[in-house]
């Protein structure tokens, strides 16, 4: 079984990708990449998933090192990223990834045959995912359970409820302080956690806040905060429900 190395900050990203890939290949999994860059050498993978937007070293500098080391320079590297903004994938390419796969993975066919690509394996077909502006996706939850049974579509919906209620908090917080930077940081990784249980309001307001607080649009990021945390709260109920007959229904 050939191994693939993911390193990827988002726990709820990280089972994600376990659970598409772990039929086919050993997934490792790495939270830092420091971490990674340490561990990779010892356990060298066939193929690496490298999320942009770390803590400490980003996306980029990881890959920079991994090009600069003698065990790890030849290592195919996918992107994984929550930007998806247009001309990011010439971006990526430019700088040295092999391929990028633009977070939530709404398909996992999308994300093997990238990898597939990378191992000189025959591809799968490619269908392509759709986001509506409903709240809440029904064919992300159908999407999870075919994927990794009831208990883990359960848990990927407790790991978003939590996870969000977090990182909404902290945007609060860092608005509070004028810190609008600071509220783009912390809501960028809602984006992909919303996506993954088929939140798609949240996704888009999560969106369309992370660019205000770039842009340090100070009216707009109260405005879209407001409107992340009613997202939020419309979809809550719902996803509990479906979490409760989730675990009752393994
Ligand atoms: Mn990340």
């Amino acid at each position: 079984m050939k191994k693939i190395a993911v390193i990827e900050d988002n726990p709820d990203n990280r089972l994600l990708v376990r659970v598409m890939l772990e039929s086919l290949y050993e997934v490792i999994e790495y939270e830092t990449g420091f971490a990674a860059l340490e561990g990779m050498p010892h356990q060298k993978p066939d193929l690496v998933l490298l999320d942009i937007s770390l803590p400490e070293l980003d996306g980029g500098e990881v890959l920079r090192r991994m090009r600069a080391h003698p065990a790890l320079r030849d290592l195919p590297v996918i992107a994984l990223t929550a930007h998806a903004m247009a001309g990011d994938r010439e971006k990526y390419l430019a700088s040295g990834f092999n391929d990028y796969v633009s977070k939530p993975i709404v398909d996992e066919e999308v994300l093997l045959a990238a990898i597939k690509k990378q191992l000189s394996e025959r591809p799968a077909s490619v269908p392509q995912g759709t986001v509506s502006g409903r709240p809440l996706e029904e064919a992300a939850m159908e999407r999870l359970r075919r994927l990794g049974g009831n208990q883990f579509a359960g848990e990927m919906i407790a790991l978003f409820l939590d996870y969000a209620r977090t990182k909404i908090a902290e945007a609060k917080q860092a608005c509070t302080a004028g810190d609008y930077a600071g509220v783009a940081k912390a809501v960028h990784p809602i984006k992909s956690s919303a996506g993954n249980v088929g939140a798609s309001r949240v996704q888009e307001v999560a969106a369309r806040l992370e660019q205000a607080g770039r842009a340090l649009q100070a009216a707009e990021v109260r405005r879209l905060l407001q409107e992340l945390e009613a997202a939020f709260d419309e979809v809550k109920p719902g996803l509990e429900a479906e979490r409760k007959h989730c675990e009752s229904g393994r």
